[in-house]
């Protein structure tokens, strides 16, 4: 009996990829194949404890891998659950993984010299082998006592075959047949090498050449007691764990008995970035009950904003017989989810309070997972503010939490100003800071798009408030006495009112009152909202989600000092320049607030304007 298949279209251009690419770093094939092989032995364990009947309950579980240096060979063997005919289709026939599938999209995009260097960075799972073997004969049977032994084969064109096979023994053997260019991992110093280098936590034993020795360490780290693990060891493990290259930014080894009891290892990258290319090809917290794997993404771990974490959770309390669909909603899924949860957060309050250079760095990769947080969880808003990282008006580019904000407040200050904007630079130059800035008051810059929907739940911190230094009923502090004597001095417009009424008449309803204000200092002009207007942040984050959303009016502030009001009062009877000089000052204000007037108009006006400008200096 034998069966011809086509592989699927991606399947045959991964392979091609695969077969043609100058990859050197071919080891990879090797840590797929095992990973293959102890996925199987985890299933399998899942099957034992929940299913009763399967096939040859005293086999061990293990990996065995061969070399024949006669025949040219290498074998993976495992003990683990297999797969009857039409799984073999199923699951060597398509690319199931999505690694892969992430991969072929990236190699598409990419040149022919950059493919090699992707490669590695990729789960690519089963596929990789035929970098190393010019055919590969699957043999395998299923831990379903019913289920007789089956071959897979291919060469890697563009078929496979499924023919029928002998095998005694439960479990999967994977022959290589390596080419020209792989004779190397016949070497059992190159195979012990790479096992070590990719795989030596795997928790099943490898063995190679049926030696009676162990290759790999396959110690459960995270069930050793913390005090006993070196922090190279933690690193090895994280590295094999998510194949990134580099060490972890930082990691918790937790060991708990009460409320419930768990062993977990958690792992905060170096980057945000390399978890899109790695072999973790979803998020969420590996799972295992008492050593055997529930499930491999458990987003129910923890909050989503938190789906940065890597790592581990092995928990003796779960039940093993009961259904993955069901365990998600269990009781003990939301204890272990709590208990996770606030510990990462702690860790995170130690790490910002005892080690402030490394939370800098964790905060300029992760602090928008952290601001996300804010918005969407208000249930951890208290743990989590002391987390927030900003820039402010006074300190440059340092990097200030509330706590050190706060304590460098006057006494009777009990507020927190703050502004948000597109971005940091304009905000510096906003003219609702002229007023902080001639008080030397400190604000809060927020320039992300996250920062209004954080600042809608951020109302207090500790006994201060937050003021959004645009709301209308802002109080200030008076300015010192000398400030205000200089202040005083400077001319105002005389005939401002009918200025005002002026801008009225030209703005129209475009603003719903035109007045003046003493809070400017270099601007003539700003834009505030009315009271009882929905609040600047609600404003800002409708703006983000759906741009054309209409802004709702607001009222023109006037700067009687400023010398461009103190000359356009001086204008009298009909003046087409002063006509364009109100509308530019109106369309300035809306820059600053982050709302873009027309700008072909604007453009338009600007030429007129240096037109009338020329003819004046001419
Ligand atoms: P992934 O491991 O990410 O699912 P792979 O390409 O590595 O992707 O493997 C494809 C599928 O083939 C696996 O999901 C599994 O169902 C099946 N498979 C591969 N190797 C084995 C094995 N040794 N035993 C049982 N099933 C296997
Ligand atoms: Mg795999």
């Amino acid at each position: 009996m034998t069966q011809n298949h086509k592989f699927k279209a991606e399947t045959r251009q991964l392979l091609d990829i695969l077969i043609h690419s100058l990859y050197t770093e071919k080891d990879i094939f090797l840590r797929e194949l095992i990973s293959n092989a102890s996925d199987a032995l985890s299933r399998l364990n899942y099957e034992i404890l929940t299913n009763n009947e399967y096939y040859q309950p005293d086999l061990p579980v293990k990996i065995s891998i061969r070399s024949d240096s006669e025949n040219n060979t290498l074998t993976i063997s495992d003990t683990g659950i297999g797969m009857n005919q039409s799984e073999m289709v199923e699951n060597l026939g398509t690319i199931a993984h999505s690694g892969a599938r992430a991969f072929l999209e990236a190699a598409s995009e990419a040149k022919d010299a950059d493919l090699s260097s992707i490669i590695g960075q990729f789960g690519v799972g089963f596929y990789s082998a035929f970098m190393v073997a010019e055919k590969i004969e699957v043999i395998s049977r299923s831990f379903r006592p019913d289920d007789g032994p089956a071959k897979w084969v291919s060469d890697g064109g563009d078929k496979y075959q499924i023919l029928a096979a002998d095998k005694e023994n439960r479990g999967t053997d994977v022959i290589l047949h390596l080419n020209d260019d792989s004779k190397e991992f016949l070497e059992e110093y190159r195979l012990r090498q790479i096992i070590k280098r990719h795989s030596d936590y795997i928790p099943f034993p490898i063995y190679l050449n049926d030696g009676e020795e162990q290759v790999n360490r396959q110690t459960a780290l995270w069930r050793q007691q913390p005090h006993q693990v070196k922090a190279e060891e933690y690193n090895e493990f994280y590295k094999q764990f998510t194949y990134d290259f580099n060490d972890p930014l930082s990691y918790m080894h937790l060991s708990i008995d009460a409320p419930i009891q768990l062993f977990a290892l958690l792992f905060i990258p170096s980057t945000a970035e390399p978890h899109i290319f790695s072999d973790r090809k979803d998020y969420g917290l590996k799972l295992y009950a008492r050593k055997v794997l529930i499930q491999e993404f458990t987003r129910e771990l923890l909050p989503e904003f938190l789906r940065f974490v890597q790592g581990i959770v092995d928990s003796e309390d779960i039940p093993l017989n009961v259904s993955r669909e069901s365990f998600q909603s269990s009781k003990i899924i939301a204890q272990l989810r709590n208990v996770v949860t606030s510990k990462v957060i702690d860790h995170l309050n130690t790490m910002s309070n005892k080690e402030p250079e490394k939370y800098e760095k964790f905060w300029k990769e992760f602090g928008i997972f952290i601001k996300e947080g804010m918005a969407t969880s208000p249930e951890h808003i208290s743990q989590l503010t002391n987390l927030i990282r900003f820039q402010t008006l006074n300190k440059g580019i340092k990097l200030v939490s509330f706590k050190e904000y706060t304590s460098e407040l006057e006494q009777d200050q009990k507020k927190i100003y703050y502004i948000i904007g597109e971005d940091l630079l304009s905000l510096r130059n906003s003219p609702h800071l002229e007023a902080f800035k001639e008080r030397e008051l400190d604000v809060i810059l927020f320039a992300d798009p996250v920062d209004p929907f954080m600042m809608i739940n951020l109302k207090k911190f500790e006994n201060y408030d937050m003021i959004n230094v645009t709301s209308s009923d802002l109080e200030l502090p008076e300015i010192s006495k000398e400030k205000s004597e200089t202040k005083s001095e400077q001319p105002a417009a005389e005939n401002i009112n009918e200025t005002l009424a002026f801008f009225k008449t030209i703005l129209e309803s475009r603003v719903k009152e035109v007045r003046t204000t003493e809070q400017l200092v270099n601007s003539p002009a700003r834009l505030v909202d009315t009271k009882g207007s929905p609040s600047p942040e609600i404003q800002k984050a409708y703006r983000y989600l759906q741009k054309d959303m209409d802004t709702p009016e607001k009222i023109l502030e006037i700067n009687p000092h400023h010398p461009i009001i103190i000359q356009l009062s001086q204008i009298s009877g009909v003046s087409q320049l002063r006509d364009l000089i109100v509308e530019q000052i109106y369309e300035n204000a809306l820059i600053a607030e982050g709302i873009q007037p027309e700008m072909y108009k604007m453009v338009n006006r600007i030429n007129d304007l240096l037109l009338a400008a020329l003819q004046k200096a001419s």
